[in-house]
């Protein structure tokens, strides 16, 4: 119970509950709300995957309920590691992680939401998007280029692009959680210090080398616009059913807890529970006991 009440208030710390009036620069990447440090957050932590685990298996044996959780972020701001976070307490057959990168000639021969769309978790599930569909508000209008190389007609592109894209994600997400599907966003917000300390670090150890990319370096330069997509995406993109989260992205550690947090938080919000057994059940199971303990070795 404790946990819970940590998670709800974590978990509401970093809604985004009046988008419009949302601004970037109101989350400080380095805020850890009340813990000092990692071993003041551990008890929670470890918490924190227990029970995601617990609400996992519910959510396996009820299979009514998908669950979609989105990550975004600036490049180095730790989405891998809080994905390994989240899922390390979860049965990988009830998880399913789908990373997206730039698009290939298959997927931009369809819509920009056809990609996700198939990737959607089945009832009972977990699916975690790595990237997703928000990419197109993002990333595409920082770099307009890939929205003219990509196949759609250009009358269609006008200047209430973003507006309309917009529009059909929100459309898509109402959709979607009228469906079943609870959807959780969450933008893992690094300060840009701490992601040129994080650069430096891949370049300087050499079991990071391998995560180095000189085109990161590049894409900081975007920095501002980058932030000014992201600001302008989740003030119109944060609704009831699909809430963003701005999680603080400075502290690792802290990072893990909140977004477990608010994931727990939203999961509790199902009442999910083991399904009952009912009567007709319940003779079933006593007659196929019988059977079994007559039957020879
Ligand atoms: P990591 O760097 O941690 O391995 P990543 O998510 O940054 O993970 P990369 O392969 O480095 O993975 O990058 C994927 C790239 O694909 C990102 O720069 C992202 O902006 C780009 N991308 C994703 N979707 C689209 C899209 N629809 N159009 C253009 N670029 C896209
Ligand atoms: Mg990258």
């Amino acid at each position: 119970m404790k946990h819970a009440k940590a998670a709800r208030e974590l978990a509401d710390r970093y809604l985004v509950s009046k988008p419009h009036r949302f601004r970037l620069k109101d989350v400080d990447p380095a805020d850890t709300w009340k813990f000092k440090s990692d071993e003041d957050a551990k008890e929670l932590l470890a918490e924190g995957v227990k029970q995601l685990s617990d609400l996992q298996k519910k959510l396996y044996a009820q299979d009514k309920w998908a669950v979609l959780l989105i990550f975004q972020a600036m490049d180095a701001a730790g989405k891998d590691g809080t994905i390994d976070h989240v899922m390390s307490g979860i049965n990988p057959q009830g998880c399913q992680v789908c990373s997206f990168k730039a698009p290939t000639s298959t997927e931009l021969d369809h819509d920009y939401l056809w990609r996700t769309t198939c990737a959607l978790p089945e009832r009972g599930r977990i699916g975690i998007f790595n990237r997703s569909y928000y990419e197109e508000t993002l990333v595409v209008r920082v770099h307009s280029e890939y929205l003219h190389a990509a196949k759609i007609p250009p009358k269609l592109i006008t200047k209430h692009i973003w507006k309309e894209r917009y529009e059909d994600i929100n459309a898509l997400e109402r959709y979607l959680s009228r469906n079943g599907v609870l959807i959780r966003k969450f933008f893992l917000h690094v300060s840009k210090e701490e992601q040129k300390r994080r650069f430096l670090s891949r370049l300087e150890e050499p079991d990071k080398n391998w995560k180095f990319s000189l085109a990161d370096v590049k894409e900081r330069e975007h920095w501002d616009e980058y932030q000014d997509a992201y600001e302008k995406t989740i003030r119109h993109t944060s609704t009831k059913h699909a809430p963003w989260f701005v999680i603080p992205a400075d502290n690792k550690w802290f990072t893990r807890l909140a977004v477990a947090a608010a994931i727990h938080d939203g999961m509790r919000s199902l009442g999910l529970a083991y399904p009952k057994v009912d009567a007709a059940k319940k003779s079933d199971l006593a007659a196929a006991r019988a059977t079994l303990l007559k039957q020879k070795d």
